[in-house]
């Protein structure tokens, strides 16, 4: 079904659902492994040439794009030790990315069936590289002007949760961060990232707890309005050609619910 979806994407795009490059380019990615950082830096580099500037988490809502220009904002969600690993290679390349991070599987608390279960179980991740971070580590990639994010305690889906376990799925993540880096966390990015894993409640929650962003992961709608709050992130396929990538960055996922009949950001 998933392919028939993008046989479709495909199909009628070409003529329909082509809206170019977003002026707010949100853009997520899990783990980069080490085979994969040439392709990442060159993404990085080809983007900068489609007049995209890379910019954290506040000053990419804060800016006005018709005055400002292109904007890009660079995220990884769940908890890899690569992503430390990386800190070099961002600095080369010029970059603040945001690591919205799960606390659950910390190295300094967590047991290894814990974290087999959170990759396995919950992440279903498919690469090579299961190893979470250490606090100390999560320090670090702060200290190097990257922003660090909520992406709650233990990667379940939130809104299968009662209300009160979802919240504390929130609240717990955010004190272990603010306990570990001593700052107050403004940023929140929520597991599988589809209208579905969340809910108006939820999000309401959020702004009480003063996040200022909440990023999601739902495709065609990078072209949406900025509502101030919300950040709309696509996933870049790193072992995709990058024109590939482009076509899914430019689809407009509206106009695509309303020709198929199906949702591209449910
Ligand atoms: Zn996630």
């Amino acid at each position: 079904m998933k392919e028939l979806t993008q046989k479709l994407i495909g199909g009628v795009h070409a003529g329909l659902l082509n809206r170019g490059w977003p002026d707010r380019l949100g853009l997520y990615f899990h783990n980069v492994e080490a085979g994969e950082r040439a392709a990442f830096s060159e993404t990085i580099r080809r983007l900068r040439s489609e007049g995209y500037r890379f910019v954290g988490a506040n000053e990419y809502v804060r800016t006005d794009t018709k005055s400002g220009g292109r904007v890009a904002f660079l995220s990884f969600d769940d908890n890899y030790v690569d992503w430390h690993e990386m800190i070099p290679l961002l600095e080369e390349l010029d970059v603040q990315a945001a690591f919205y991070v799960n606390t659950g599987p910390m190295r300094d608390w967590a047991t290894d069936s814990e974290i087999a279960a959170y990759y396995e179980d919950r992440l279903r991740y498919k690469g090579s590289r299961t190893r979470p971070l250490s606090s100390a580590e999560v320090r670090e990639l702060r200290d190097a002007g990257h922003t660090i994010g909520v992406h709650t305690h233990n990667h379940f889906v939130l809104s299968e949760l009662p209300f009160e376990t979802a919240k504390e799925e929130i609240y717990i993540c955010r004190d272990h961060l603010e306990q570990m880096l001593g700052q107050r966390m403004r940023h929140f990015s929520y597991p599988f990232g589809m209208r579905r894993h969340f809910s108006t409640e939820l999000q309401s929650y959020c702004l009480e707890l003063g996040f200022e962003t909440i990023a999601r992961a739902t495709p065609g709608l990078l072209h949406e309005r900025f509502d101030g709050v919300t950040i709309q992130r696509t996933d870049w396929r790193l072992g995709d050609a990058f024109d590939a990538n482009r076509v899914r960055m430019s689809v407009d996922g509206h106009v695509f619910e309303r020709l198929t009949g199906r949702s591209a950001v449910s």
